[in-house]
């Protein structure tokens, strides 16, 4: 964890040696997206670096939206991304005892109170920005009253929406969140943990507070928009006289991505309307659908460390996770040959039915890799972009006459072409100089490129996926209620590919770079007869500045 604004308030308390423990409070309601992993880099890495303890925390008061598999998938995908072993799980549905005696300690010191006005009373008695709020002709109810009301709210013994139990704070205050919050609903609904043993359920600010002291958080990392919940989360730990040292609650920037969105109601509309194909399309910023596209745990865990940490919302541009991606797999991922947009090449003075079998190394600055052998026949593919007929003085690839290197395989000399009756050239003839097996000039003489090829008659034929940023808009929610007006219409591209023969048996998973193209991710989908490969990211950044 490098140096941020909230190490530096950590440095300043280390005077009083007070220890650090933190925690990640998510909700078990949707899945992990790159946003959540921003907040568990930052409450891991804290805990990490003054030696103390983060906790993973389910957040689940809501029974209405917890799922135990929410909960699970969560679990998995902290594992995945690498911080699960330091992560003891703790469920705030285990404190809804220890939050509803702390509920009756207010009603007891006259600090809360059972009020019967609907929701749209409610939220007309609360006022805005602009006008002050209406105190409820229930507020000054006895605290006897109100003991024997939440006892019965306690009980069942009202329908959900009947009443509510509120804090008794001040209908004046400039602070929404001081007029009065409502603490305690009625549920109805079984809860996935606790089943129908509870009919109230505590509200996010009062578990969130209470929970982090329970548990000894002493730093309650949250994103901005809670900066205005701060004096609530205080209120409560003063006036239910939680000793020193009493946690405390800092904000940071949320991550905002352009080109996509992150944010779980978001993404669920996503889902549910049927414009991805799931939690886990590679195209989602969730950790699944990373994961799935082939994106490395340690490419997401140095891109939250690069983008730091600030008190300011910024976007951050997604090239910036993609590069991450491609440091990382440049290192990581073994090489393989593939070819798009096929071109055939007849090799004239090799023999039909012969076969050789060439070595190749798996990754070109690491012999630690290993080597494969790639089989060799009298026709081969190549891109189709990498011959042209006419091409221009500085052209680097195949033309008529011109000589390339077939990687790890000869140097091949262009001897003519075919075309079909449109005059599209569908296959050329070349031969090979068979001295220069390996790909190595026998005399040192230079040629102009190197190309990758499959082998025709061994190649296999797989699927692949290409990927588009979901939003042609760098931020789609700016289009409020309209955000869906600026997905990209083919974010998802299918192709066929012709892949070394090797690549058939890659398990779900295993990224490989397709030299010259890109980095593809061996897909589930895909089968040993028919694989599919999604690409994980470009070799090069395809963005440059307008003008
Ligand atoms: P969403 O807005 O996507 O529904 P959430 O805040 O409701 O997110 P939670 O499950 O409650 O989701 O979040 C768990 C933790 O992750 C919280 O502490 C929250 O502040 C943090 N978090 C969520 N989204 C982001 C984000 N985009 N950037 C940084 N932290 C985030
Ligand atoms: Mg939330």
């Amino acid at each position: 964890m490098k140096d941020n604004f909230i190490t530096a308030i950590i440095d300043a308390q280390q005077a009083t040696s007070r220890s650090v423990q933190t925690r990640f409070p998510p909700e078990p309601n949707g899945y992990l997206h790159i946003g959540h992993a921003k907040s568990i880099c930052l409450n891991f890495g804290i805990a990490a670096r003054y030696a103390g303890q983060c906790l993973l925390r389910f957040d689940d008061t809501n029974p209405e939206t917890a799922r135990a598999k929410y909960a699970q998938a969560i679990a998995e995908d902290l594992r995945w991304l690498g911080f699960a072993s330091a992560a003891p799980s703790r469920y705030a549905s285990d404190y809804f005892a220890h939050l509803h005696a702390s509920a009756v300690q207010l009603i007891e010191a006259g600090l809360a109170y059972v009020d019967t006005l609907s929701g749209a009373q409610l939220r007309e008695y609360r006022g805005s920005l602009t006008t002050p709020g209406k105190e409820s002709p229930d507020r000054n109810r006895s605290v006897a009253e109100n003991l024997e009301l939440f006892r019965r709210m306690s009980a069942g013994e009202f329908a959900p929406g009947a009443c509510v139990l509120r804090a008794k704070i001040d209908m004046n205050s400039p602070n929404l969140h001081l007029r009065d919050p409502v603490l305690y609903r009625i549920r109805t609904q079984p809860h996935y943990r606790v089943g129908t043993r509870w009919k109230v359920f505590p509200l996010y600010d009062f578990t969130q507070c209470l929970s982090d002291a329970v548990e000894g958080v002493t730093h309650s990392l949250c994103t901005l928009e809670f900066e205005d919940n701060r004096p609530l989360y205080e209120w409560f730990l003063e006036k239910l006289q939680i000793p020193d040292p009493r946690p405390q609650q800092i904000e940071f920037a949320r991550l905002k991505l352009n080109g996509t969105v992150v944010s779980k109601r978001l993404l669920t509309q996503l889902v549910d309307g049927g414009h991805v194909r799931g939690w886990d399309d590679p195209r989602m910023p969730t950790l699944r659908g990373l994961r799935r596209r082939g994106c490395p745990a340690e490419a997401i865990r140095e891109f939250c460390a690069k983008i730091g940490l600030t008190k300011k919302d910024t976007t951050i541009d997604i090239q910036l996770l993609e590069n991450c991606m491609r440091e990382e797999l440049d290192r990581t991922a073994p090489r393989a040959m593939a070819v798009l947009e096929p071109l055939r090449v007849v090799i004239e003075n090799y023999p039909d039915g012969q076969e050789d079998s060439l070595p190749a190394a798996n990754h070109p600055a690491d012999a630690g890799f290993g080597e494969r052998q790639l089989p060799f026949s009298r026709e081969v593919y190549i891109e189709r972009t990498d011959f042209m007929e006419q091409p221009p003085a500085r052209y680097r690839r195949l033309a008529p006459g011109r000589e390339v290197r077939l990687r790890y395989a000869y140097l091949l000399q262009c001897t003519g072409v075919e075309h079909d009756v449109h005059g599209r050239v569908v296959l050329v003839r070349g031969r090979i100089d068979p001295d220069s097996r390996g790909g190595r000039a026998p005399d040192g003489r230079k040629v102009r490129g190197t190309l990758h090829w499959v082998s025709a008659q061994h190649a296999l034929e797989a699927e692949v996926r290409l990927y588009q940023p979901l939003f042609t808009d760098s931020d789609p929610t700016a289009l409020g209620e309209q955000w869906l007006q600026a997905l990209t219409p083919d974010s998802l591209q299918s192709g066929r590919a012709w892949l070394e023969p090797g690549l058939t048996a890659a398990p779900p998973g295993q990224v490989y770079q397709f030299e010259r193209l890109g980095y593809f991710c061996a897909d589930p989908d895909g089968s040993p007869q028919r694989p599919v490969y999604n690409r994980t990211v470009t070799l090069r950044d395809s963005w440059r500045p307008p003008g």
